[in-house]
C-alpha cells in the first residue's frame, strides 16, 4: 500500500504550482508593461519582472533544499487570472480605463501569490524547514510590497484618469 500523503507532499505540490505560476507571470509582465500607458505603472511592471526572475531562482533553490526535482504543475488559477487580463487588454485597448484594468489584473496576480507564499511559509516553519521558510518569506515580502505599490498607483493616478474620461 502507498504511504499516506502528508504535509511534505502538500508543500511539494504547492511549490510545483507556484513555480508554474511564476513562469507564466514572467512571460505576462513584459506584455503588461508594453500595454500600460502610465509611466509609473509601466515602471512598476518592469521592476516586478526583475523580482519575478528572482522568485523563480529562489524556488529552484527551495527544490534543491528539499531534495526534490524541479517541476512545474499546471496552475489553472493563474491561467484564469492571466486570461482575464488579456480580455481586459483587448476590450479596453486605446481607452483611459485600460490602465485601471491592467492594475486590477496585476493585483489579482499578487494576491494569488501572497496567498500561496503565505501558506507555504507557514507549512515550512511547521515542518522545521527554516531555510526554506526564510527564502519563501523573502518572496512573500516582495509580493506584498508590489501589491502596496500598485494600490498607491491606483489611488494617486490611474483610477482618477479612468474616471475623468
Ligand atoms: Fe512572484
Ligand atoms: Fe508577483
Amino acid at each position: 500500500m502507498a504511504e499516506p500523503k502528508n504535509l511534505n507532499d502538500l508543500l511539494y505540490e504547492t511549490l510545483k504550482d507556484i513555480y508554474f505560476a511564476e513562469k507564466q507571470i514572467l512571460s505576462a509582465l513584459p506584455k503588461m508593461a508594453e500595454a500600460a500607458q502610465s509611466p509609473d505603472l509601466k515602471e512598476a511592471f518592469e521592476t516586478h519582472e526583475g523580482q519575478t526572475e528572482t522568485h523563480v531562482a529562489r524556488l529552484e533553490e527551495v527544490f534543491e533544499l528539499i531534495g526534490k526535482p524541479v517541476q512545474q504543475k499546471t496552475c489553472n488559477a493563474i491561467l484564469g487570472i492571466i486570461e482575464e487580463g488579456k480580455e481586459v487588454m483587448a476590450d479596453f485597448e486605446g481607452t483611459d480605463a485600460l490602465d485601471a484594468g491592467l492594475l486590477a489584473g496585476a493585483q489579482a496576480v499578487e494576491h494569488y501569490e501572497i496567498s500561496r507564499y503565505g501558506t507555504m511559509v507557514t507549512w515550512a516553519k511547521r515542518l522545521g524547514m527554516d531555510e526554506v521558510a526564510d527564502l519563501l518569506a523573502q518572496t512573500l515580502d516582495e509580493e506584498e510590497i508590489t501589491d502596496q505599490l500598485l494600490s498607491e498607483i491606483a489611488e494617486t493616478t490611474v483610477n482618477a484618469e479612468a474616471a475623468a474620461a
